[in-house]
């Protein structure tokens, strides 16, 4: 079954997803977008992914030429398209084609593209193992230039975090904010547990509201795990008994070393492991169902 990509209001092959040099998302990372996973037929917390992307459109002040429930329905119909049962939406609006100039006024129509694929991203065995991951120089944008809150198109703050990770021949990394307090990881939000305490920085400390990190947070309490939203620094984390990373894509994954300190016994704490198992029997059910 051939790909098929959703382009403003048509469904078109890979190969002739195409839109202009000039739109502002390219030209300026100017635009939006989400990241959705689909399980089991059900496009998880599809709601709370919306409502993000509706959020930081209305920050930014871009107009989305599609309703909640138009867009929900589109979502829908892509998955459908591609006979998708398990797997990872990408949905991006970008501010659309305008001239060179900065002025957002000049991009009259915004770009709406849903593209959905198979998705792994971690194998199994470092569910289990932990990921090696170490701290990095790049600080977490600060609310009053370009806030975290925004999933904005604008990665380039991340990307950096990233290419020091690669340089450091480790899958992920752990960002301080300006303050020096820990943030979240390239993309991903960060957790530690110490002494059966759950702890996460909370927002203005420069995390990303992760929908899988609300999910987490709710998991908790039904599982009976104190949880606490609180800053905390890089000692807190070398001297956690569990810390790991959560996000739609990576799910709940340990990690077993942070900068050459390694993490409780060296792989997923038991915390870990109950929360990701939680975890993968919420996302069998929860959802918005695609097919009938
Ligand atoms: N932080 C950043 C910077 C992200 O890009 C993401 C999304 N991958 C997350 C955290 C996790 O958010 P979510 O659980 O909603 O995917």
């Amino acid at each position: 079954m051939a790909q098929v990509i959703y382009l403003n209001g048509g469904f078109v092959s890979k190969e002739d997803a195409k839109i202009s040099v000039y739109d502002h998302g390219f030209l300026y990372g100017d635009g939006i977008f989400e990241g959705i996973r689909v399980y089991n037929g059900n496009i998880f917390k599809c709601k709370e992914h919306l409502d993000r992307l509706y959020d930081s459109a209305k920050s930014i002040m871009l107009e989305i030429p599609l309703t909640f429930g138009e867009m929900q329905d589109v979502l829908v119909e892509t998955i459908r398209r591609n006979e998708l049962r398990d797997g990872y939406i990408r949905l991006v609006v970008s501010r659309g084609p305008g001239d060179l100039g900065l002025d957002p006024r000049r991009s009259p129509k915004a770009n709406v593209i849903i593209i959905v694929e198979q998705l792994a991203i971690y194998p199994e065995e470092a569910y289990v193992n932990g990921l090696r991951t170490v701290s990095v120089s790049t600080r977490r944008n600060v609310p009053d230039a370009l806030n975290p809150k925004i999933k904005s198109l604008n990665y380039l703050n991340n990307i950096l975090v990233k290419i020091q990770a690669n340089l450091a021949g480790v899958g992920e990394a752990i960002m301080l904010n300006s303050q020096g307090y820990v943030a979240e990881g390239s993309s991903d939000n960060i957790f530690i547990v110490k002494r059966g305490v759950v702890f996460t920085p909370p927002c203005y400390c420069g995390a990303l509201e992760g929908i899988t990190r609300a999910a987490i947070i709710e998991l908790c309490g039904k599982l009976g795990y104190k949880l606490k939203e609180e800053p905390f620094t890089l000692h807190d984390v070398y001297v956690a008994d569990e810390v790991f990373f959560t996000g739609t894509a990576a799910e709940v994954i340990a990690v077993r070393e942070v900068d050459a300190r390694t993490i409780g016994e060296g792989k997923a704490g038991p915390i870990t492991t109950s929360l990701l198992r939680e975890f993968r029997k919420l996302v069998q059910v929860d959802g918005v169902k695609v097919y009938e």
